[in-house]
C-alpha cells in the first residue's frame, strides 16, 4: 500500500515550490502519493520571537504534528514556511522533524541564493528546498544522519553541506526508507 505525503503550506509560500515538491518527491520516496493540503495553516505569531526576529520550529512543527494527528490517511506532513526559523540551541536551521514520527517543517527563507547575497537563481532555490525536503520527511521515516557527504541524510550545517549533498539517498538510506514506507522496518 502506497503512503500518502500531506505538504502543509504554512503561511505566505510560492505556490511553484510547492508544486514542484509534489511532482519529485513520489519520484524520490519508493511508493508514496503527495498532495497538497488545501487549508494552509497561518504562521503561529506566538512562535515569533521579537528578539530574535526568527520563529520557533519547535512551536511550528508543534502545530504541524496536531494537523497530521487529524489526519490519519497521511503517513507523513512536510509544513513549509517562508520565514526564519531557529531552535534555542542553534542561530538557525533549514528544517526540523519528529524522527520517527509524521511531522516535518523545512524553511525556505535561508534556501534562497539572494539570503548569501548572490543573485535569484530559481533552479537552484527549487534543488536547496528538494533537498531539504527529502531529508526532513526521511527523519519521519525514522532514518538518521547518513555519514556519506553525497546523501540526502547527510547533516547540513550550512548551504554549503546542502549544495554538496545530492537530492537522492544513498543505497542504504534508500532501502532503509523503502521499509519503513512499507511497514516492514
Ligand atoms: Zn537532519
Ligand atoms: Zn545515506
Amino acid at each position: 500500500m502506497a503512503a500518502k505525503i500531506g505538504i502543509l503550506p504554512i503561511g505566505q509560500v510560492d505556490s511553484a515550490i510547492l508544486l514542484m515538491l509534489k511532482e519529485k518527491l513520489v519520484q524520490i520516496f519508493p511508493d508514496t502519493t503527495c498532495v497538497i493540503v488545501d487549508a494552509p495553516l497561518p504562521l503561529p505569531e506566538k512562535a515569533f520571537d521579537k528578539q530574535r526576529g526568527q520563529y520557533r520550529s519547535d512551536v511550528i512543527l508543534g502545530k504541524i504534528q496536531a494537523y497530521a494527528a487529524k489526519r490519519k490517511g497521511l503517513r507523513s506532513v512536510l509544513g513549509v514556511v517562508d520565514a526564519d526559523i531557529f531552535v534555542p540551541e542553534l542561530n538557525f536551521v533549514f528544517g526540523e522533524a519528529a524522527c520517527p514520527g509524521k511531522a516535518a517543517v523545512i524553511s525556505l527563507w535561508r534556501l534562497k541564493p539572494e539570503f548569501y547575497g548572490d543573485s535569484g537563481d530559481a533552479k537552484l532555490f527549487a534543488v536547496r528546498a528538494l533537498k531539504e525536503a527529502v531529508h526532513e520527511l526521511g527523519h519521519t521515516l525514522g532514518l538518521k544522519h547518513c555519514q556519506r557527504s553525497s546523501c540526502v541524510m547527510h547533516f547540513s550545517n550550512s548551504i554549503f553541506d546542502t549544495d554538496r549533498k545530492q537530492s537522492l539517498f544513498c543505497d542504504e538510506c534508500y532501502l532503509q526508507a523503502t521499509l519503513r514506507i512499507n511497514n516492514l522496518g
